[in-house]
């Protein structure tokens, strides 16, 4: 289905953007499968792509940094020829309530998760714009639809990529070019395995379906937003959280 498209996913060494990789290299797409620090993961996911029979790269980029980013783009483009994907997944947690919340953990998390959705963007459009074609998929959260205690950055940044999304969309669907976001709930990953007993208990409460996700529940819609099915929808952010934020 995706057969000789070429596919980005952003913070693909582990968790939701591990399982998006697998999923479109399993439809076809050769996928470039970025990390920030953690090599070895990212050569584990390759290693799991190539075991199934599709075709991956690892590159690292730290998607803040803008000049990084212009690089990358350039890298992949140099290697691969095209981007006809690109799922902006990266994203960090640095928790805290606002009274205590240091101007450090606020920088960090809207640095990764907002501009770094922009920095991709910024480079990848360029190239869709040339294909008249291209897909971006952009990884918001249920947090920044509904707010959270104790996530005032993170939730900005998610509710920022949404705003992102729609302006974007605007901005690029003249070229066949569509841009969505993705709202997960609380996903089974290394980013939820760190809360407490009681805090899993009070969320799990919070959803009308009893239970987190899994990570090939978000992978499933990415793919779907990815797919020739889904070419008359754009600017959309879809909730995938068990009924959370209906
Ligand atoms: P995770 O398991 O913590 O994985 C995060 C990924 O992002 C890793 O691959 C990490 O790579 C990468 N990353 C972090 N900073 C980066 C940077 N500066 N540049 C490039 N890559 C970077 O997280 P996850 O739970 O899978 O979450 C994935 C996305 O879904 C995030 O945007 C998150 O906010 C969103 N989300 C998650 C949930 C949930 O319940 N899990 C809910 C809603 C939304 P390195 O290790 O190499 O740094």
């Amino acid at each position: 289905m995706l057969e000789g498209k070429v596919a980005v996913v952003t913070g693909a060494s582990r968790g939701i953007g591990r399982a998006i990789a697998m999923k479109l290299a399993s439809q076809g797409a050769t996928v470039v499968i970025n990390y920030n620090g953690s090599e070895a993961r990212a050569q584990e996911v390759k290693q799991s792509i190539e075991e199934n029979g599709g075709k991956a790269e690892i590159m690292q980029c730290n998607v803040s940094d803008f000049a990084a980013c212009e690089a990358f783009f350039k890298a992949v483009i140099e290697k691969l020829g095209r981007v006809d994907i690109l799922v902006n997944n990266a994203g960090i947690t640095k928790d805290g309530l606002l009274m205590k919340m240091s101007e450090a953990d606020y920088d960090a998390v809207l640095d990764t998760n907002l501009k770094g959705t922009f920095n991709c963007i910024r480079f990848v459009s360029r190239q869709m714009l040339k294909q008249r074609s291209g897909r971006i998929i952009n990884m918001s959260s249920v947090t920044g639809v509904m707010g959270n205690a104790g996530q005032a950055n993170y939730a900005a940044s998610k509710a920022g990529v949404i705003g992102l999304t729609k302006s974007v969309a605007r901005e690029l669907a003249s070229r066949g070019i569509t841009v969505n976001a993705i709202a997960p709930g609380f996903i089974e990953t290394e980013m939820t395995e760190v809360l407490s007993d009681t805090v899993k208990k009070n969320s799990e409460s919070m959803i009308p379906l009893g239970r987190f996700g899994q990570t090939e529940d978000v992978a499933n819609a990415a793919a779907f937003f990815a797919s020739e099915e889904a070419a008359y929808i754009t600017g959309q952010v879809l909730n995938i959280d068990g009924g959370m934020a209906m």
